[in-house]
């Protein structure tokens, strides 16, 4: 049974991956279980956003916006890496999950079909972890390394904790009935990779390698290059008989 994790146990599968956490006031009993009367798990699939804008926090964490209260997260991931707790139970993230993208994750297929309302729908808050990344989500405004590798550190801790493979990991876009596009935008860069587009294919290609290595693995980097040093000057003799070498070359004109 894909039970929900326990705060303690969040806090802990996080922090064995070398994320770094921190506790939104009040996160351990926050959620919409309540409220809604519709209890959260059994639990079958991480889903990546971006929030759409800045200062988001608080507003994932606790406010929710206009017809959407929060929690809308269960963590928020910042633009350093430092990812916040925000819930441990149910919390306003999904909406509505196309069924046939929804099976796709939860049967951990790997290929995502285009989600499709006619195949049904499933409430995805049920189901699935949201994670809240911090970006502007408008093509242009950047992942940071930092945040990248903790967003990868953050789904790979989740499917180790449950046993999951890299194909558990979805994003908004591959699941939403209501054309949401998150996430989306460039990535400094990962590892050995220089900067590319955030797409959740190749975002389950680096969890997966990720899952290869035990929880403290460091992905590795690729070292700028050392500055080049000062060019040592020519001694005397070196500049005479260069100057030689010139004149012979002009005598033999
Ligand atoms: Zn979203």
């Amino acid at each position: 049974m894909a039970t929900p994790l326990t705060p303690d146990r969040l806090l802990a599968i996080l922090k064995a991956e070398g994320v770094k956490t921190a506790e939104y006031p009040g996160w351990r009993t926050r959620e919409r279980d309540d409220e809604t009367g519709k209890p959260f798990g059994p639990v079958h699939m991480i889903l990546n956003h971006h929030t759409a804008g800045r200062d988001s926090l608080a507003v994932v964490a606790k406010n929710g916006v206009a017809g959407l209260p929060g929690p809308l997260a269960h963590i928020h991931l910042a633009k350093s890496g430092l990812a916040t707790m925000c819930s441990a139970g149910r919390a306003n993230h999904a909406g509505l999950m196309a069924k046939n993208a929804y099976d796709s994750f939860n049967t951990e297929s790997s290929t995502h079909p285009a989600p499709s309302k006619a195949s049904g729908t499933v409430d995805g808050n049920d189901v699935s972890y949201g994670i809240e990344t911090e970006n502007l989500g408008n093509g242009t405004d950047v992942y940071p390394r930092a945040q990248y590798d903790a967003w990868v550190r953050i789904n790979a801790a989740f499917c180790r904790a449950y046993g999951w493979s890299a194909e558990s990991c979805g994003c908004h876009k591959e699941t939403s009935i209501e054309g949401k596009v998150d996430p989306l935008g460039p990535v400094e860069g990962y590892g050995t990779r220089g900067k590319f587009s955030y797409t959740g294919k190749q975002f389950r290609a680096d969890v997966a390698e990720r899952l290869k290595h035990p929880a403290s693995w460091l992905p590795p980097v690729t070292l700028p290059a050392p500055l080049p040093g000062p060019v040592p000057k020519p001694t005397t003799e070196e500049r005479l008989s260069a100057l030689e070498r010139r004149v012979t070359e002009l005598e033999k004109k």
